[in-house]
């Protein structure tokens, strides 16, 4: 059936994209209608000129249910770049590049879960009173739960965690074996939590998206090393994405359980004090420390400093609090029922990306981590009319061999076409979006050996590269 398909789709992406993608050239040597253009397979190019980033959104006017108060420099960033755009109160639109973003963060997130062993799944938003009133946490979480009810009059909630909807679903299946055991269950779904104040653009919203896993296990042993996987995995995430982060000890909260540690990224703007030692990798929450020694109680040399930090993950050792009210057992080895031990462990998806810009980012532009940009590479033609224009030609059929000759960057290659503007005001705008790499394309390109002006976001960097050079240096540049 498939290919019966196949024929409309392609028909529809033709035409969806006629528009956005530079007009074909025609050399003598693809003139002929015969030869299949190696550009109709690449992905099309994506021009500046069309890309939805709307930064006039910016100024809401009148609306003051909408005049949100600029808190913090990623809020400032995103909603100026067009990026996010503020809605109802802790609620943003999330604009294509941000769209981008995200997804890209989730495919990270997913292989690191996967690589532990996660399982994805998706439960529902809408969660039943019920399971909330089992567990007590109907009325433990007070007004921060989004409450509603349906015709019927049945109570429910929007989930803004599940253990109570993934327990039930454990202790629903009847012949869960030992053998599947551990089992790491995970989404990446909406989340809603009613903030008193919701503030810092997408750091504190009331509905964000949030990686949320569940582990059950067959005792208390096999809970821990669960937990200390899920722990190094959150490491090595951060790790890729180029964040320094500290693994704190952090408390239980209204989660519950035994064991418990935060994800901070230090930060001026945090919201949690922390005590990080200078000498080895000691770091708690200042709620969790008991005594008022600067001294670090694990090398005992270092000197304990206090910094501000941003939660973005948190992990729990639960124990068999959930999985004791709701009955979530497995058979053991002997073949008896017994209860799991169960550990949940979270982290903030759209906080991670807001997060990243506030420490990555400069007053002016933003930075992102280079994994999750939402493109890697901005080409700049020269302005049209310009000593350089002739370069303009050059410009475009470089984009079209990046797409052609580097395969991970399809896709990734914007071309700013307003060639109506000076190379010095469109720059301003590719550092202040943050696109890793920004090639301009002037009067070296027209001279023999041509060469390439490639500036650097991330480390400032500007290069003067041959063609070779360029794809040289752009075919290290990791995707996902
Ligand atoms: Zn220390």
């Amino acid at each position: 059936m498939e290919p019966a398909i196949y024929p409309v789709w392609q028909r529809v992406f033709h035409r969806f994209y006629r528009g956005l993608t530079l007009p074909k050239r025609s050399h003598s040597s693809c003139a002929d209608p015969a030869t299949p253009s190696p550009s109709r397979r690449s992905q099309p190019t994506l021009l500046v000129s069309r890309l939805y980033q709307p930064a006039n959104l910016r100024d809401v006017g009148q609306d003051s249910r909408l005049s949100v108060e600029m808190t913090c420099k990623s809020q400032r960033l995103m909603q100026q770049a067009g990026l996010i755009h503020p809605s109802n109160p802790g609620c943003y639109y999330y604009l294509p590049a941000t769209v981008r973003s995200m997804e890209k963060l989730v495919r990270v997130i997913d292989q690191e879960m996967q690589a532990i062993g996660g399982q994805k799944i998706d439960m529902p938003s809408l969660c039943s009173a019920d399971l909330w009133k089992t567990s007590e946490r109907w009325d433990l979480m007070g007004k921060e739960l989004f409450r509603l009810k349906d015709r019927h009059d049945a109570d429910y909630c929007l989930g803004p965690t599940h253990e109570e909807v993934v327990t039930t679903l454990i202790a629903h299946q009847a012949n869960l074996s030992y053998k599947q055991l551990p089992l790491l269950l995970y989404q990446i779904t909406r989340k809603f939590r009613d903030e008193p104040k919701p503030k810092f653009g997408l750091l504190r919203g009331r509905e964000f998206y949030m990686k949320d896993m569940y582990s059950f296990d067959v005792s208390e042993e096999a809970a821990y090393q669960t937990y200390e996987s899920v722990c190094q995995a959150y490491t090595q995430l951060f790790a890729r994405l180029g964040l320094r982060c500290v693994q704190v000890q952090a408390d239980t909260g209204n989660i519950g359980g035994k064991l418990s540690h935060e994800f901070q990224l230090p930060a001026d703007i945090g919201e949690d004090r922390l005590l990080v030692c200078g000498s080895c990798s000691f770091s708690a929450n200042v709620e969790t420390m008991s005594s008022d020694s600067s001294a670090c109680p694990q090398c005992k040399t270092g000197t304990l400093v206090e910094s501000k930090g941003i939660e973005v993950g948190h992990t729990f050792y639960l124990g068999k609090k959930y999985s004791h009210i709701f009955k979530a057992s497995f058979s053991n080895a002997q073949n008896k029922p017994s209860i799991a031990e169960m550990g949940c462990f979270g982290l903030g998806v759209t906080r991670i990306l807001a997060a990243a810009i506030e420490v990555m980012s400069t007053e002016e532009g933003i930075r992102w981590p280079g994994l999750i940009a939402p493109y890697q590479v901005c080409v700049l033609p020269p302005k049209k009319g310009s000593k350089a224009d002739e370069a303009g030609v050059v410009a475009e059929e470089l984009v079209h061999s990046l797409g052609n000759t580097l395969p991970h960057l399809r896709g990734e290659v914007v071309f700013d076409d307003r060639t109506q503007m000076t190379i010095g005001k469109r720059l301003k705008d590719a550092s202040r979006l943050g696109y890793p790499y920004v090639i301009v394309v002037g009067q070296g390109a027209l001279e023999d050996p041509p060469t390439f002006e490639v500036m650097c976001q991330q480390t400032g960097e500007t290069m003067f590269l041959s063609k070779d050079g360029l794809l040289d240096l752009l075919g290290r540049v990791e995707t996902v």
